[in-house]
């Protein structure tokens, strides 16, 4: 009896993520497939709901609206901060992008906007905020987790 996705199990996929427009985002072609513990949010959502009951071997395609990936544009996430933020950064030019720590502790990454003297203008927004994402998924294999991976929420 083969193993469909649920909870506790550890899928093993491949995936190509294309834009409405046609354009490859993200892929594993060429790479490891992406092996992640099922039913714990650690893929989006949006992606994770579909793979239920698939099998090995199953290919499916998945569109997912930024509601239920990474969310929509937010303006108040494009904010005006200090240089002095920015301590021990030499050279800020726009286009440049940080990682930094949200107010609810997650990481979240920042792009420079805008350069003036000492106003800085970021945009905290994801960088796949708005965007409709497209997955081609190809499940290249499925397993029982260990109580260490369940206990730890996520694979190993
Ligand atoms: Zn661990």
């Amino acid at each position: 009896m083969s193993l469909v996705i649920g909870e506790n199990l550890i899928v093993s996929m491949h995936y190509k993520l294309t834009d409405n427009d046609g354009n490859e985002i993200d892929s594993s072609e060429g790479s490891d497939p992406l092996i992640y513990l099922h039913g714990k949010g650690n893929i989006i959502a949006g992606l994770e709901k579909p793979l239920n009951g698939k099998a090995e071997g199953d290919t499916l395609q998945v569109t997912v609206e930024p509601a239920e990936g990474y969310g929509e544009v937010l303006d108040e996430m494009v904010q005006v901060v200090a240089r002095s933020e920015f301590d021990g950064i030499d050279e800020i030019e726009v286009g440049m992008t940080f990682e930094a720590q949200g107010p609810d502790g997650s990481m979240q990454s920042i792009e420079i906007m805008k350069v003036e003297g000492d106003d800085i203008t970021i945009d905290a927004n994801h960088p796949l905020a708005g965007v409709t994402l497209n997955f081609d998924v190809e499940i290249v294999s499925i397993r029982e987790a260990t109580q260490e991976e369940i206990d730890h929420g996520h694979a190993h």
